[in-house]
């Protein structure tokens, strides 16, 4: 595709070989700074010729687990360990990363809305289309790291989105295999047009990521599967080598638990606002018509709770974290497991 320019301004090289840590410059004049920019932080690994990745995490800002590994990253690598290209953004929406918030507070966008974003828009606008028509159609390859954020809590899994490409799912799903997460998930395709999915899509790029924790913290069990995957998709892709002498590759859990989630009757949403009390934990097998949880109205305390039921069968894979909700929040879903 042939894009307009983008606003965004680097000094790094991506055609040079080396080890380059710097910044994305998204100018934006405020207040402070009449001739500011925002700085995203990128690295770009570098040696020869070879396969090109994006690792990317921060599209959400408040999705810690993956902004905690690849920042790990940049420090442990060195381009001599690679080969190819590795384009590294650890906070990609930054100004979300820094306040801890899903969406930008600059101007209340989600990134992950925002895609094929807009040359000439809003800052989370500008982030979308440098990553569309600057980053991606540089590589074969997207890794998307996501979690939880504060109002989610995740199982930690892998997962991929299907597209209508077959090509594109049949490499994707490789590159998931390879990711190694012990539960992974093949998302039915979707047809959403402003998801960084569909971004890679349009870039005929591959993309594959994480659920790998959330409740507004960082949990530790998901830096581990973000950092550790990354390194295995990194020898998938052909960067690193399984006998490299300094990055040890960890090895792959022995089964892994394939799942899917089969449709919206997975997914539970809160009838009336309230305080919601689950009556299951994250890691819980539920049957259709099992109870949820209540949503209690504590300024009414003689009105009886409302009754939350799952609508099917499943794996409790993610859960509402804060107790307040309002009606039509999602209050969790479940996944089932599929054969393959
Ligand atoms: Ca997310």
């Amino acid at each position: 595709m042939n894009y307009a320019k983008s606003r965004i301004w680097t000094e790094l090289d991506f055609e040079k070989d080396g080890k380059q840590v710097g910044y994305l410059h998204l100018p934006h004049s405020v207040d402070r700074s009449g001739a500011g920019t925002i700085a995203i932080p990128c690295a770009v690994f570098r040696n020869g010729a070879g396969p090109s990745s994006l690792l990317m995490a921060g599209n959400h800002g408040d999705e810690y687990e993956g902004q905690v590994a690849l920042t790990r990253l940049i420090r442990d690598l060195e381009a001599d360990d690679i080969k190819g290209r590795i384009i590294v953004v650890p906070a990609i929406n930054l100004p979300a990363a820094m306040a801890g918030t899903r969406i930008s507070p600059i101007d209340d966008r989600n990134l992950n809305r925002c895609f094929p974003g807009n040359p000439n828009g809003t800052p989370t606008e500008q982030i979308a289309y440098y990553v569309e028509a600057v980053l991606a159609p540089m590589c074969e390859s997207w890794l998307d790291l996501h979690s939880g954020g504060a109002s989610m809590a995740f199982m930690p899994y892998a997962q991929i989105i299907l597209s209508r490409d077959e090509a594109l799912n049949k490499r994707a799903l490789a590159a998931l295999e390879a990711f190694g997460a012990p539960l992974s998930l093949i998302q039915g395709f979707s047809d959403e047009p402003n998801m960084s999915n569909s971004a890679a899509v349009r870039n005929n790029v591959i993309h594959f990521g994480t659920e790998a924790g959330g409740s507004g913290t960082v949990n530790p069990d998901g830096v581990k599967l973000a950092y550790d995957g990354t390194l295995r998709s990194l020898v998938h892709l052909g960067h690193l080598s399984p006998r490299n002498r300094r990055i040890p590759i960890p090895p792959a859990p022995k089964k892994v638990r394939w799942i899917e989630i089969a449709s919206r009757d997975y997914y539970v949403y809160a009838p009336q606002a309230g305080l919601f009390e689950p009556m299951v934990k994250l890691g819980d097998t539920v049957k259709k018509g099992q109870l949820y949880g209540h949503v209690h109205f504590v300024d009414d305390p003689m009105r009886l709770p409302a009754e939350v039921k799952f609508k099917a069968s499943g794996l409790v894979v993610c859960m509402r974290h804060p107790g307040r909700c309002e009606r039509g929040d999602c209050l969790g879903h479940l996944a089932t497991d599929i054969k393959r």
